[in-house]
């Protein structure tokens, strides 16, 4: 037989991973499918060393650490969680969902939250040279631990906040840290451009990376240049080269279901209880759009609650609550 959920969560990035957790805590019975290996989305796979600063009730928290939290977290009730898992399709009949997964498995649920953010992502490609050749060679798109790169001499290209943030954050055990950015003016956080103001790294402004070569010791060798004109302006010598220019993603298969709620680009719009314009389904975290909408993990946490919430009310009108988690008892030996 068909297995049946209350609610089918889709998409096990951070937002995704909380709102299994209220699912539970809210006692229905939920699956969370996850189209990668591992759960904890742009988290987990663009930005594990990078520290959060605006999570609340956490003065700043590594990546990973968040995801491994959300984790055990989601452990204290008993949530299904399929991974390597896409939903190649979302249908409805007779007032039920399917969700197909890899093409192939099935399952019913009475009502769906989307949390699939923008869709695979990854990260875009420094373009016009010959970088791209030289990645696992000294060059790199991720930073999956910081530690790689002690006491290395490392060039950043990039200007947004994830660039500059890196910067510093390396900047603490590499032996020196190159800025490289088109631009003399830094698109980060005010807060991260101070901090970098602060710090030893060295800002190579504004200046383009014009050719890179592997050198017989190890070395790369980054020429510079004059934005404008290309022009070459110096060079510098590095053990690596990390590319921070940001993330492209796209929603081919998400936009592939035969539900297609009402979208604008790549996000889903939702009313204020975060359904979509398909009655039972829902949209949160970065895959959900609504005048004022910021796409930060805080805005998504707080989505969460309110979609699970809103889905209970769908599927069964008469159940009460939600009530507050400090009135419902867990055993004491998860809550150690
Ligand atoms: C470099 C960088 C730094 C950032 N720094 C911060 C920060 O400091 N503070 C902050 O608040 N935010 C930050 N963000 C933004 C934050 O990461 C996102 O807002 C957050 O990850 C959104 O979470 P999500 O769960 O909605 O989506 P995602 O993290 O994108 O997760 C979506 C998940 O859905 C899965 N999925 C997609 N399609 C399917 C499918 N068809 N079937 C099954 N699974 C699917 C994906 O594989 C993915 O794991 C940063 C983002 C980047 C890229």
């Amino acid at each position: 037989m068909t297995e049946m959920y209350d609610i089918a969560i889709i998409g096990g990035g951070p937002i995704g991973m909380f709102t299994a957790f209220y699912a539970g805590l809210r006692d229905t019975k939920a699956v969370l499918v996850e189209s990668l290996a591992t759960l904890g989305g742009q988290v987990t796979s663009l930005y594990p060393e990078k520290k959060i600063l605006d999570v609340a009730g956490f003065v700043g928290v590594k990546g990973s650490e968040l995801i491994d939290s959300l984790t055990e977290q989601m452990q204290l009730f008993p949530i299904e969680v399929k991974t390597s898992a896409t939903v190649t399709n979302l249908t409805k009949t007779d007032g039920l969902f399917t969700v197909e997964i890899n093409y192939k498995q099935t399952f019913q649920a009475k009502t769906v939250i989307i949390a699939t953010g923008k869709g695979a992502f990854e990260p875009r490609k420094m373009q016009g040279n010959n970088v791209n050749e030289l990645v696992g060679q000294g060059v790199h798109y991720f930073v999956p631990n910081k530690h790689y790169f002690d006491q290395h001499d490392v060039a950043i290209a990039g200007g947004g906040d994830s660039a500059v943030d890196m910067a510093t954050m390396l900047n603490e055990l590499t032996h020196s840290t190159t800025l490289i950015h088109r631009r003399n003016q830094f698109r980060a956080m005010e807060q991260s451009v101070k901090l970098l103001d602060e710090s030893s790294v060295v800002k190579e402004t504004p200046k383009k990376v014009m050719n890179v070569t592997k050198q017989d010791d190890g070395k790369l060798k980054i020429i510079l240049a004059q934005v404008k004109d290309e022009t070459v302006v110096n060079e510098i010598i590095v053990d690596d080269l990390i590319i921070n220019y940001g993330f492209i993603s796209e929603n081919k298969t998400v936009q592939s279901w035969a539900v297609q709620p009402g979208h604008n680009n790549q996000e889903f719009s939702v009313n204020q209880n975060l359904q979509t314009t398909v009655p039972g389904v829902f949209a949160i975290g970065d895959a959900s759009f609504y005048d004022g909408k910021a796409d930060l993990i805080a805005v998504g946490f707080g989505e969460a609650p309110t979609a699970v919430n809103a889905a209970i009310k769908f599927f069964d009108p008469n159940r009460r609550g939600p009530g507050h988690s400090s009135s419902i008892v867990v055993e004491d030996r998860q809550l150690k």
